[in-house]
């Protein structure tokens, strides 16, 4: 056998699983399969100038290489078990807890010493948004920025780079049980080991279906959230993003009884495009550093769709409206809020005259020819209800940015230590389904790791 462990994708469930058995075991033959580059390579060509939008690199140097999908992220380690994955599901909200904790110890331990910890409980804020039916979740979030993500991450692959034998720009193609151990074919050859830890992410949920189908591990078909970023004045939610940085408002609408939630919030930070599997979708990250930030905040609003019998595509839904998108506009729309009101399109003028000066090159549209009705109207119901705790919020010119869409991948069916039915083969991060952020994908890897540490 070549390996004890073997992982398939160098993402934070990844890396955090053999953090932790370096550190626990270090005799452990450990290898990480990673389909793509190591971090100092990973380098996404659109420069807004000579490259202007996704031109489809296979690996995408934003979603994978060593870092994952984290990699250039805004680096926001959500300590909450109230959202970012259903982990404490599986393995209990105290164990949960401690585990992002301790990923949080270890993130602060190579380089992210000094970065701010927000916390959301207890906040006379959290009684303003109430009194305007809007609800604050509670969480701690630790915000490492991107470039401190960045020194975290590349302080941890240092650490670990001697004594895992990391294999990059190494697709992992099939996963065959050989009754003892797993043999995973790559298209750079096949690896053997007795213990085999998936953690594909996003970028890898169409491979993991077939891995299920393959092995005929049960699945269950999940959610898809769709929606648009939003971009305003920073000024107009600084009294919020100052104490709170991160804040996961909830919103119920009033027209459908549908859940509006905000998402991903950045203060002073920028627009920016993600490409998943081909599709042009947006998303936003912020910097630690003050010379890098800019005079707006964006965040995400987005409306949580679920399906029943018998449509099962939850993410063909999403990606068909994002693909929507990308015919009308080449890749991300952009909308001022007025407009969107107003029923007229946006256009590079509108735009121009626009007092919110946009950070992402996209083009200027309507979102109400890409939407469904019902996800724009629970949108500008809830920009509305913001309006009330961050005056301003429902501007003419607040710019909207379409379709910002999350995927999530089925849920695969693993017992209490992330294992599936097959002994030693376990599924961990957002591959899995069960989480959908930072902190409990990395969590997962942390909890898998000591598992097989014990045995
Ligand atoms: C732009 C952006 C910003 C984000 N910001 C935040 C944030 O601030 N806070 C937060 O909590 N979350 C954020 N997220 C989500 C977060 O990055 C993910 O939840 C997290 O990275 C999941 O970790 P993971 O290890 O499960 O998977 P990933 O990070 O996706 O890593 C999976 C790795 O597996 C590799 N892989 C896939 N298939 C194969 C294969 N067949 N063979 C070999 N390798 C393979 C991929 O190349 C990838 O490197 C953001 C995501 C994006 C895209």
């Amino acid at each position: 056998m070549d390996y004890d462990v073997l992982i398939v994708g160098a993402g934070p469930g990844g890396i955090f699983s053999a953090y932790e058995l370096v550190k626990l075991r270090p005799e452990l033959r450990i290898c990480v399969l990673e389909a793509g580059k190591p971090l100092a390579e990973r380098k996404c060509p659109i420069d807004g100038e000579k490259v202007k939008n996704c031109i489809g690199c296979k690996p995408c140097s934003i979603m994978s290489g060593f870092g994952g999908a984290g990699a250039f992220s805004d680096g926001k380690y959500n300590i909450t078990n109230d959202f970012g994955g259903t982990l404490h599901e599986y393995i209990g909200k105290d164990k949960a807890l401690e585990l992002m904790n301790y990923v949080d110890g270890i993130n602060m331990a190579h380089g992210g010493e000094g970065t701010k910890l927000y916390t959301t409980a207890q906040t006379e804020f959290k009684t303003k948004c109430l009194q305007q039916d809007l609800h604050l979740l509670d969480a701690s979030v630790r915000h490492l920025g991107t470039d401190i993500n960045y020194v975290v991450m590349e302080s941890i692959y240092e650490e670990l780079k001697e004594k895992v034998d990391f294999r990059f720009l190494t697709t992992a193609q099939t996963v065959e049980d050989l009754g003892g151990s797993y043999r995973v074919v790559t298209d750079k050859g096949d690896f053997e080991g007795k213990y085999c830890i998936i953690s594909a992410g996003r970028s890898g949920s169409k491979w993991m279906e077939n891995v299920c189908r393959d092995l005929d591990i049960q699945t269950k078909s999940n959610r898809v959230d769709i929606g648009v970023r939003v971009e305003i004045p920073a000024s107009v939610f600084s009294h919020i993003t100052d104490e709170l940085y991160e804040s996961k408002i909830v919103y119920r609408t009033q027209k459908y009884g549908d859940l509006v939630r905000t998402f991903c919030m950045n203060p002073r930070g920028i627009v920016v495009n993600e490409n998943t599997n081909g599709i042009v979708t947006v998303n936003g990250h912020s910097y630690e550093d003050p010379s890098k930030q800019t005079e707006n905040t964006n965040f995400a609003l987005l409306v949580a769709k679920h399906f029943s019998e018998p449509f099962k595509d939850s993410n063909g839904y999403g990606e068909s409206i994002a693909r929507l998108s990308n015919m009308l506009g080449g890749g991300v729309i952009v909308q001022r809020f007025g407009d969107l009101i107003s029923g007229r399109r946006s256009t590079t003028e509108r735009i121009d005259e626009s007092f919110v000066r946009p950070t992402l090159k996209a083009t200027p549209g309507d979102l109400s020819l890409i939407m469904p009705k019902r996800i724009l109207d629970g949108i500008i119901e809830m920009i509305y209800a913001l309006d009330k705790i961050a005056p301003g919020t429902a501007n003419y010119d607040t710019l909207l940015y379409g379709v910002e869409v999350k995927f999530y991948n089925m849920e695969v069916a693993v017992d209490q230590n992330l294992m599936t039915s097959f002994k030693n083969l376990f599924v961990i991060g957002d591959c899995s389904g069960i989480t959908h952020s930072l902190s409990h994908a990395s969590a997962s890897g942390v909890h898998v790791a000591r598992y097989i540490a014990s045995l």
